[in-house]
């Protein structure tokens, strides 16, 4: 304010930050009635047995497409979501989705699929997300066994009793739980002991440059080693090369997914790709 009437040109910084401000008012604006107007989908990428490629799941990812701001990505409108909340319907619906897209699958013959679907911090806190996947699994005809919660170390953290009860009641219903990102959260690892989980996703950051760098094969090592001794069972994320997979295998991990696999694709090419893979 006292730049511009002292006649400076307000610097680029000031103007970046409006930019940034106008940019997420406009999201949030535009997220409301997304799912109506059929602009959100839910993507699907493949998760694989690292020892032979065999598909045993994936993992839903929401999509927006607007009509004019074209491709939005999660990285940019999720935590709009969950700030302003929009995040609980949303949520709601890709729970929904995923969950008789993969009855659909089951249906069709590949009933040993599993299908991991991201659940955020504020779903967990202010909903009753036992009820949602409760009402999801009935209203699909889908097994407990055959869904997947995804949720990050910084979501849990919150509200550790809270997770606690939740995480409980989700395990009662026979719904595994995976910690996302694992690696780049909290600090404290008290609560693989304490909570019901089965699995860790190591973050893709780990391992993208795996190859070249000693300090993340080290991060991966340990990682993989704890999971083994405290009895869960790891997903690497983000794999786009085979030394990855060779390096990820050797070391103990057996499931994982990533470009060098598949990228995630719509529904309809999902189902193009298992009918692929069973062909062989
Ligand atoms: P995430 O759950 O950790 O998902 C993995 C991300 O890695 C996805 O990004 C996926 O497309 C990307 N990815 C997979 N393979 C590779 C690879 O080989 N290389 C690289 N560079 N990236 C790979 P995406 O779809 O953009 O989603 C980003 C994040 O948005 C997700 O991270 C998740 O935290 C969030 N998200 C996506 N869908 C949902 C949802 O339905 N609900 C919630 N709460 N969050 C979601
Ligand atoms: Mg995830
Ligand atoms: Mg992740
Ligand atoms: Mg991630």
């Amino acid at each position: 304010f006292f730049a511009r009437q002292r006649g400076v040109p307000s610097c680029a910084f000031n103007s970046e930050l409006e930019d940034t401000a106008r940019r997420r008012l406009q999201l949030e604006r535009e997220l409301r009635g997304a799912i109506e107007r059929r602009e959100l989908q839910v993507y699907y990428q493949p998760k694989v047995a690292l020892s032979d490629g065999r598909v045993v799941g994936m993992e839903a990812l929401l999509r927006w497409f607007h009509p004019e701001l074209g491709f939005v990505s999660p990285v940019q409108f999720i935590p709009i979501a969950e700030e302003t909340g929009a995040i609980v319907g949303i949520g709601e619906w890709v729970m929904r989705q995923a969950c008789a897209d993969t009855r659909a699958w089951h249906l069709a013959g590949f009933d040993d699929l599993v299908v991991a679907v991201n659940v955020s911090g504020r779903q967990f806190e202010a909903t009753d997300l036992t009820g949602t996947v409760l009402s999801a699994l009935k209203e699909s005809g889908l097994p407990a066994s055959a869904l997947e919660v995804e949720i990050t170390e910084t979501a849990l953290m919150r509200d550790l009793e809270r997770a606690r009860t939740v995480l409980g009641s989700l395990r009662d219903l026979g719904v595994a739980l995976a910690i996302d990102d694992f690696g780049t959260g909290y600090s404290s690892l008290a609560y693989l002991r304490d909570l019901a989980i089965d699995t860790l996703k190591v973050d893709q950051s780990f391992v993208r440059d795996l190859t070249d760098d000693t300090d993340d094969q080290a991060i991966v090592r340990a990682i993989l080693v704890m999971a083994q001794s405290l009895g869960l069972s790891t997903v690497a994320e983000g794999i786009e090369t085979p030394r990855h997979t060779d390096f990820l295998r050797q070391h103990g991990c057996t499931l994982g997914q990533g470009y060098l696999y598949a990228k995630p694709m719509p529904a309809c090419d999902f189902s193009a790709f298992l009918n692929r893979q069973r062909r062989g």
